[in-house]
């Protein structure tokens, strides 16, 4: 007998309609005669629901001005723990609307919100990361026959505070109970058939992959495809865990994330990904001196802001300007910190650019083949782009363009790196001689 842990995403499980065909789908693996450990996600729609509803709550700042909690979530400050214990209730409907779905079935299930599990995890709200998950009540239940219902998206930290995971998080929760049960396989089910070459919403003709190596789906997720969050193929990896993508609205064979390194002959792209919520931030006229960098992203990083893309441009008359990339909806605290920093520094003065986009081509390919990044940019060039950042790795390039160009840069790059759906050759079959 298997232990299997199955995720819904939020459109899975976005209506009652849609919850009761998740509980068919868990019969019948639980009629296959596996234990299930279900993890779900808020219904669609409602996490974003209830961040809004906290945005139009507006705050007294320390120096009497009003102010709005953020539409995103928060690490810091006073809202910060209330809008987790918020978002965490959007988990928590869905897992009892499920058990209650089962039991209607006659199915044994019970629901667990993160605390209950418990997932421990540090107190970073908003962005929390797993610590550490204490199995023994999910077994003792599946050992009585009981499919167990786990909230996604959430923990709790030392001190009993509710914490959530970052946005996409139930992902995360699903592969972390998976590698804590050492369960036998971590299912995705989600809106799409698994994992395709490029969003299938943006190339209609992106094609799924059978298969993608853990560290191509790590890359591809960290630049922008959500179809997995970031730290569940993080977890993945590290534990392996062995991980499928799948829709939960047809029945198919899905994508297999693999962890075997370089066994296979690889195709030289795996997929494209994209984000287009990016912003840059352009300190000018900086003194050109050992621990400047240090003095700008030290506060940036206390104030847990990831940067991305950073360019150091040659220094003239003893200063330089550094650029750097952050999420959009990052870009005005970084903003503030920054102009703070120059302030103290002497710079000259800060620009920066809140519509910007960051397209990615990524495939372990790369590494035994040059030329890949001067393709990129000549068909960008082709398209009359203007590329204002790059960056590369062994096995990605991305780009920095217009968020306006966004869907434009992924369709070329996916047509003329032929991965559309009938390619004129499978790189995968060595071509006929
Ligand atoms: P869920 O609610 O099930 O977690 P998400 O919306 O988080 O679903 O993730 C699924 C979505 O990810 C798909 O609907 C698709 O638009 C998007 N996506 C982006 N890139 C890819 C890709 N390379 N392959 C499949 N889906 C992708
Ligand atoms: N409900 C959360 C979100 O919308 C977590 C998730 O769905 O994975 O981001
Ligand atoms: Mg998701």
């Amino acid at each position: 007998m298997a232990l299997v842990v199955e995720k819904y995403g939020g459109t899975s499980v976005g209506t009652l309609d849609r919850i009761d065909a998740v509980a068919d789908r868990v019969a019948r693996s639980r009629g296959a005669g596996d234990d299930i450990v279900v993890v779900v996600s808020a219904m669609a729609g409602e996490t974003d629901r209830l961040l809004d509803l906290a945005h139009n709550i507006k705050l007294e700042s320390g120096d009497g001005r009003e102010e709005k909690v953020a539409r995103s979530t928060a690490t810091t400050g006073v809202a910060a723990r209330e809008l987790d214990v918020l978002l965490s209730t959007g988990e928590q409907v869905t897992i009892a609307l499920l058990v209650l779905a089962l039991h209607s079935k006659g199915i044994q299930a019970k629901s667990y919100t993160g605390a209950q599990v418990p997932i421990q995890t540090d107190s970073i709200y908003g962005k929390a990361r797993i610590l550490d998950i204490d199995p023994a009540n999910v077994r003792t239940d599946l050992e009585t026959g009981k499919v167990v219902v786990i909230a996604g998206f959430q923990g709790v930290d030392v001190d009993g505070n509710i914490t959530t995971l970052g946005r996409g998080g139930t992902d995360t929760t699903a592969v972390a109970m998976a590698a804590s049960l050492q369960a036998d396989e971590c299912r995705i089910y989600t809106d799409v058939e698994g994992v395709y070459t490029a969003d299938p919403r943006i190339v209609p003709n992106a094609r799924r992959l059978e298969r993608i190596t853990a560290e191509e789906m790590l890359e591809l997720a960290s630049l922008g495809a959500k179809v997995l969050q970031t730290r569940s193929v993080e977890f993945a990896g590290k534990y392996h865990v062995p991980l499928r993508v799948l829709s939960s609205f047809v029945d198919g064979p899905g994508t297999l994330i693999t962890h075997e390194v370089g066994d296979m002959e690889q195709p030289l792209i795996a997929g494209i990904a994209y984000n287009g919520d990016e912003a840059k931030l352009t300190i000018r006229g900086v003194p050109d001196q050992p621990g400047v960098a240090s003095r700008i992203f030290g506060p940036i990083s206390k104030a847990h802001i990831n940067v991305d893309m950073i360019i150091q441009n040659v220094g003239l008359d003893q200063t330089t300007d550094l650029t750097f990339t952050v999420k959009r909806d990052e870009y005005e605290t970084a903003r503030s910190i920054l102009t703070q920093v120059a302030e103290d520094l002497g710079a000259h003065d800060v620009v920066g650019d809140n519509t910007l986009a960051k397209i990615s081509i990524v495939g372990v390919g790369m590494r035994s083949h040059a030329g890949i990044a001067s393709t990129m940019f000549e068909v960008l060039a082709n398209e009359g782009i203007n590329i204002e950042l790059i960056s590369t790795s062994e096995i990605k390039v991305s780009v920095g363009i217009a968020d306006k160009y966004l869907e434009l840069a992924v369709r070329s790059l996916h047509k003329e790196f032929n991965l559309d759906t009938t390619p004129l050759e499978d790189p995968l079959e060595p071509a006929e001689s």
